[in-house]
């Protein structure tokens, strides 16, 4: 045990109480950054999922569902302020569990609190319309919630996407069900302990932990739920879809990508390097916004690549408590995914390469930052999602191949543009297939504020921002003739 829990893992929260998955049954949490195992969780299965609907459903039809929406957003900035009284908890468990460098894991509990703060100011501010109608008539319209909403969280972001998901769907109203990944939902615990610490009545948030075959599968399936978000591959996502599809329940699926940033010759490179290189380092590359993807034009490109390749050497990778710039990957079973997405590289050239830290242990998931030059755009490491430290460097001669290289894979999460050049800018953020454009910064990860979701394989729906409380919300229209 590397963390002090102040609460029990091995227990599901299902109509405000704790409780072990009805079979009893519990899998090990192990720590990646030495192969240990952190404590044992709950191997919930598809009847507690069926208890967890039942509970939400009873929320929604008890003290839960009647809330007025100030009370709600009350209740949610309650817990953001909870949240940052353990921020420095929260990151050494999700250190522990994810392997997560100090600093970034910090950052995501920061995020955490301020979706909670962001999403519960926001709770009263979300109206209706009348609508111009026929004499006679007068029109609205009532945005309600879609009821029991399913949140399928992957290993990657816990905090952030459940502050995203969770967050959003409780500030409309709904009543939600969680199902964390099974290699890492302790932080999806605190956060439900620190939920009934600040009063959310119970039912409006249940959390079970399992197997995403099992319990992810019977959640997705359930005929209780009205609402599906997914997070995560494109092949469970799809899985997912077919599932909720049956059930005619709507989906909004956030699926990762291969996101490029175009760098031209007239980019400020002293601002950008820093953004090039961290948005494919950060949490060891397991970003699904990561930009794994470096087009540069060819009157900078030697530089770029050079000092790139800088600033690879000085990336030092160890245990997520030793707050490197890198950690480890999730999982034995990432290195192996990751290693083999390494080894296609074999024909190409490596530019630069981080170094793993002295007494880093050979139990951990660990690999090397890599970066390749000179990869030919119709390559396996520049179309497929790694999900890893790895980065490739493109070159190319025109904004038009720049545009049609950054369009050409089967993702469009985000998309950045380097350049001063003011009419580009404008130009390429309508070109680029992308949910997101940022210009002169990248923003992987960022922004509560923001709108985000993908276009093609990285998904559909969005979250974040306001958007997200029109996402996890229905539109009523209400004509009333009154002559
Ligand atoms: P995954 O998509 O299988 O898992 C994500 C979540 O879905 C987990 O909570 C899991 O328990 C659940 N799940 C798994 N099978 C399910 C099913 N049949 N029905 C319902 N839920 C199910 O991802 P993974 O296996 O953990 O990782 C594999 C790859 O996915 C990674 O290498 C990476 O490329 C990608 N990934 C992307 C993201 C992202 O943020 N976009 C996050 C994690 C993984």
């Amino acid at each position: 045990m590397t963390t002090d829990l102040w609460f029990d893992p091995t227990q599901c929260l299902v109509g405000g109480t704790w409780r072990p998955a009805t079979s009893g049954r519990t899998l090990p949490l192990i720590n990646p950054s030495d192969g240990s195992e952190i404590c044992q969780i709950a191997r919930g299965g598809a009847a507690d999922i069926d208890a967890a609907v039942t509970a939400a459903q009873a929320a929604l039809d008890g003290e839960w569902g009647r809330m007025p929406a100030f009370e709600r957003g009350r209740l949610l900035t309650r817990l953001g302020r909870l949240v940052l009284d353990k921020v420095d908890e929260l990151a050494a468990i999700e250190a522990a569990d994810v392997g997560k460098p100090l600093t970034q894991a910090r950052a995501d509990a920061l995020a955490l609190a301020r979706y909670c703060e962001f999403y519960g100011g926001a709770a009263d501010k979300i109206h209706g319309e009348t609508i111009p109608y026929l004499d006679g008539y007068t029109v609205y319209s009532l945005r309600e919630p879609h009821g029991v909403t399913g949140h399928i969280v992957p290993w990657n972001y816990p905090m952030q996407i459940i502050g995203r998901s969770v967050g959003a769907a409780l500030t409309m109203g709904n009543a939600a069900v969680l199902k964390p990944a099974e290699e890492a939902c302790l932080t999806a615990l605190a956060f439900a302990d620190l939920a009934v610490q600040a009063g959310l009545p119970a039912g409006a948030l249940n959390v079970v932990p399992g197997i995403g075959a099992e319990a992810g599968a019977a959640l997705s399936a359930h005929p209780g739920i009205h609402h599906i978000s997914f997070t995560g591959s494109v092949a469970t996502g799809a899985l997912v879809q077919q599932a909720a599809g049956k059930n005619v329940v709507p989906v909004t699926l956030e699926l990762g990508g291969k996101s490029p940033q175009l760098v031209f010759d007239d980019a400020d490179l002293d601002a950008a390097l820093p953004f090039l290189v961290n948005a494919g380092i950060q949490n060891a590359g397991q970003t699904c916004s990561a930009s794994s993807r470096i087009l540069v034009q060819r009157g900078v490109y030697e530089t770029v690549k050079s000092r790139m390749a800088e600033a690879y050497g000085a990336l030092t990778v160890g245990p997520a408590r030793d707050d490197l710039r890198v950690g480890p990957l999730i999982s034995n079973r990432q290195k192996e995914i990751v290693t083999g997405f390494l080894n296609k590289g074999a024909d190409l050239t490596i530019a630069g390469q981080g170094i793993l830290a002295d007494h880093t242990p050979d139990t951990g998931a660990y690999v090397r930052p890599t970066l390749f030059a000179d990869v030919p755009a119709d390559h396996t490491l520049a179309r497929d999602e790694i999900f890893g430290p790895v980065q490739v460097l493109i070159p190319f001669e025109t904004e038009e191949e720049a545009v049609r290289i950054a369009n050409s894979t089967d993702y469009g999460l985000v998309a950045s543009v380097w350049s001063r050049d003011g009419a580009r800018q404008m130009r390429l953020a309508k070109k680029l297939h992308a949910g997101q454009v940022f210009i002169n910064n990248y923003g992987a990860g960022g922004g509560v504020e923001l709108p985000f979701g993908g276009v093609g394989k990285s998904g559909h729906g969005r979250e974040k921002g306001f958007e997200a409380l029109y996402g996890f919300s229905q539109l009523k229209t209400v004509a009333a003739y009154h002559g």
